[in-house]
């Protein structure tokens, strides 16, 4: 017998592997974690294919949040590597600094440019005191902050790539993956006056050495050490209700039916998901919020290419609509251990809607696409490519439209009535986030609610903790 609560954490990405692994440090919690996949991991999972360890794209562990950093180094201690970070930007047939420096467009892209986009700067610069209202879209915060012909040259079309039109997004999707501070500021780190800080650049990051999918496998063997116990292959159906509480979870584990009674559930998986295994179709406002939620799909496309390093940088951003990824990452430029010498593998990601030809289209019409690009960028030669792989995940990029924020409300100001259960995660909580900021979630989670809180005021303080989270490149 145990005096311990029973807490069941659905799904074992890193958002519910770091509530588990936090919540079963408290020692006052049986931790079980229920996922539906073979694998533990989530999108932050490796993979073994032809001879190389890979990633779901191109992942760094870096964070800004007081004291993140400090936990991935005592559970991952000698496994990790520091790395400094090496990324660029490709623009008209160009590599540019990222964040964007005046002198280096300037010897880059030319005279011209460096005078068109230091203008726009300017402009903005002496018209921003005159502008009370805060800016009401992604393209109005971008302008404010860069100037138009910047914002034109580099954020709208990559935004476009990643999001779709930049002026119906809502512009806390700018603010968390711009981070930027604002007038002359920027304009003297443009000038490279000012030394970007760590806020708003990574300057070095962690990666564990045997792939990024060490790390949520450090969090489950914590779980594991502190008494928990991960499930795979248990695929959350419903929720055994009494009132508004959950009572049980009902999962089917390696295909047969299986009951986990509970006292609080912690949710990473999709909010919608959620929403319908609580509520059902019983509140139409709820289900029109929740459904209204806007995602992308995410499209990675592996290019096998017979050289030893095909790359200068770790990733590199493409804007550009002459090519259809947003970004390629070479794996080996992590560890070059993580495959075979003379050979390489470039990734590239894209995100798309359902209706996109390339989502409809096959594997072969993805990896044309892509090898095309890879190839009149210059990046390798046609009869280099000895192989390739395609992976889909739909629904995987949160996607900020104008009236997200409303339908948000509606969304958790209904299930906060469920008063044992916290959502988590970039899904789960409909959160545009990175791994460090799950592991953040989940020790909020784990902290207050064995302080005595209860979820309902949890989620709300986490809510208002999220808010300020920010990706920084
Ligand atoms: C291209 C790309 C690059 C990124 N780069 C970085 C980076 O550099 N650094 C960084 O830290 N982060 C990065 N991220 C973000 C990072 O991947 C996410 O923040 C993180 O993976 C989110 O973890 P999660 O647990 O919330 O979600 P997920 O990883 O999606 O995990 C959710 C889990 O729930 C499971 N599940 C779903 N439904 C059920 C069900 N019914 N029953 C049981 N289980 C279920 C799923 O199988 C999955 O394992 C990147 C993301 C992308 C797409």
């Amino acid at each position: 017998m145990t005096d311990k609560q029973n807490i069941v954490v659905l799904g074992a990405g890193v958002g519910g592997l770091a509530a588990g692994y936090f919540l079963a440090r408290t020692g006052k919690y049986e931790v079980t974690v229920l996922e539906k996949e073979s694998v533990i991991g989530g999108l932050c999972a490796s993979f073994e294919h032809d001879g190389f360890t890979l990633d779901y794209g191109a992942h760094k562990l870096y964070s800004v949040i007081p004291g993140v950093l400090d936990e991935v180094r005592d559970l991952m201690g000698e496994q990790l590597l520091t790395l400094p970070k090496k990324n660029r930007l490709f623009l008209r047939g160009h590599l540019v600094d990222y964040p964007l420096k005046l002198g280096n467009i300037a010897s880059v892209l030319g005279p011209l440019t460096f005078l068109q986009l230091g203008f726009g700067y300017g402009i903005e610069l002496l018209t921003g005191f005159f502008k009370r209202q805060p800016a009401g879209s992604y393209e109005e915060y971008i302008i404010r902050r860069f100037g138009r012909p910047t914002y034109e040259l580099v954020f709208e079309p990559l935004a476009d790539k990643v999001w779709g039109d930049p002026a119906t997004l809502h512009p806390e999707m700018a603010r968390t993956r711009v981070p930027a501070s604002g007038g002359l500021e920027i304009i003297l780190k443009l000038l490279g006056l000012k030394k970007e800080t760590a806020e708003t650049n990574a300057e070095f990051f962690y990666y564990p050495r045997g792939g990024f999918g060490d790390w949520p496998g450090a969090l489950a063997k914590g779980i594991e050490e502190l008494g928990g116990r991960i499930i795979t292959n248990a695929n959350v159906t419903s929720f055994q209700m009494s009132d508004n509480d959950i009572r049980a979870v009902e999962a089917e584990v390696d295909g047969k039916a299986q009951t986990f009674p509970v006292d609080h559930v912690v949710s990473s998986i999709p909010l919608p998901l959620i929403g319908r295994l609580v509520f059902g179709d019983a509140d139409p406002e709820f289900n029109q919020a929740v459904e209204g939620l806007q995602f992308r799909h995410l499209i990675l496309a592996y290019i096998f290419v017979e050289r030893d390093l095909a790359l200068e940088d770790q990733w590199i951003f493409f804007p550009e609509k002459n090519v259809v990824f947003s970004r390629i990452f070479e794996q080996k430029q992590m560890n070059p251990e993580l495959g075979p010498a003379n050979r390489t593998v470039i990734n590239a990601d894209f995100t798309t809607t359902e209706d996109n030809p390339l989502w409809q289209g096959s594997d072969e019409e993805v990896v044309k696409e892509v090898v095309d690009g890879l190839v009149s960028s210059g990046f390798i030669k046609p009869e280099e490519v000895s192989g390739s792989l395609v992976l889909r995940r739909r629904n995987f990029y949160p996607r900020y439209d104008l009236d997200y924020a409303n339908k948000m409300q509606t969304v958790s100001d209904k299930l906060r009535t469920v008063p044992n259960l916290l959502t988590t995660g970039r899904i789960g909580m409909y959160n545009y986030n990175n791994s460090d900021h799950c592991a953040d979630m989940g020790r909020f989670i784990a902290d207050h609610l064995a302080a005595g809180e209860h979820p309902p005021e949890i989620w709300k303080a986490l809510e208002q903790r999220v808010a300020d989270y920010k990706i920084v490149d």
